[in-house]
C-alpha cells in the first residue's frame, strides 16, 4: 500500500486531497507545517510527499532541500503545490529537488494524474514504465538503451542519465545546477561546463542537425529543455 504524506497548512485543501487519495486506496498522513512535516517524513518514510511551498515554521523549498540531502529520504518523490505559477518559480521548485509541480487552484483529477505519474516513474515502484519516447526516439530504461527508429544509438552512462532526465521533464527548463544534481549527484564536484559538453555529445548523437538542435533546446542563461 502506498503511503502519501501531505504537508499543507490550508486545512480544507489538505482534507480534500487526503479524502481523494484515500478513496483511491492510498494511505495518507498529513502535517500542517514544515517542521511537523519534516518530522513525519523521517518517521513515516512515505512513498510520496505532497508539499505546499508557503508553510509556517519551515517553507517547502527548504524542506525539500533537507529531504534531498538525507540519504534516508533523498529518493522520495515530491510534488509541490503552490499558488505561484511562473516559469521562474517552476525552475526554483524543480531545482530544489521536487519531481513535479501543481499550481493552485487545480482540479482533483489533475492532481491525481500527477500523483500517479510521479509514483510510476519513482525508482522501484511496481509497474514503473520501462520506456520513454519522443517521435522516433525510444529510451529503454531497464535495458539502458536508446533507439532511433530501429537503429540503436550507443550512449555513455552519463549521456543516458542526462537524456532520461531531460525526457522525463519534457517542455520544462532544467538549469545546469539541477542537471548536475540529478545526473552527477549532490556531492559530486563537477564544473557546470561538464553539462554543456555532455549536451553537445548527446546532440551529435540524437539531433538531425546538431548545429541547429530541435530536441534539446538551449534556454539562454538558464539551461536546457527537451522538446517533443
Ligand atoms: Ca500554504
Amino acid at each position: 500500500m502506498s503511503k502519501v504524506l501531505i504537508i499543507e497548512d490550508e486545512e480544507t485543501l489538505a482534507l480534500k486531497l487526503a479524502d481523494k487519495l484515500r478513496s483511491e486506496g492510498f494511505t495518507v498522513v498529513t502535517a500542517g507545517d514544515g517542521e511537523d512535516g519534516l518530522e513525519k517524513v523521517r518517521e513515516v518514510l512515505p512513498d510520496l510527499i505532497v508539499l505546499d511551498i508557503m508553510l509556517p515554521r519551515l517553507d517547502g523549498l527548504s524542506l525539500t532541500r533537507i529531504v534531498r540531502r538525507d540519504t534516508a529520504t533523498s529518493h522520495i518523490p515530491i510534488i509541490m503545490l503552490t499558488a505561484r505559477g511562473t516559469e521562474v518559480d517552476k525552475i526554483v521548485g524543480l531545482e530544489s529537488g521536487a519531481d513535479d509541480y501543481v499550481v493552485k487552484p487545480f482540479a482533483l483529477g489533475e492532481f491525481l494524474a500527477r500523483v500517479r505519474a510521479v509514483m510510476r516513474r519513482a525508482p522501484g515502484t511496481p509497474g514503473a514504465t520501462d520506456e520513454m519516447s519522443s517521435n522516433d526516439l525510444r529510451l529503454s530504461l531497464t535495458g539502458r538503451r536508446l533507439f532511433k527508429d530501429t537503429r540503436e544509438i550507443k550512449l555513455s552512462n552519463k549521456e543516458f542519465d542526462l537524456l532520461t532526465e531531460l525526457m522525463r521533464n519534457k517542455g520544462v527548463v532544467l538549469s545546469r545546477d539541477l542537471i548536475l544534481t540529478k545526473v552527477w549527484g549532490y556531492d559530486y564536484f563537477v564544473d557546470k561546463r561538464t553539462v554543456d559538453v555532455h549536451i553537445r555529445w548527446l546532440r551529435e548523437k540524437i539531433e538531425d542537425d546538431p548545429s541547429n538542435p530541435r530536441r534539446i533546446v538551449t534556454v539562454r542563461g538558464v539551461g536546457y529543455r527537451f522538446e517533443d
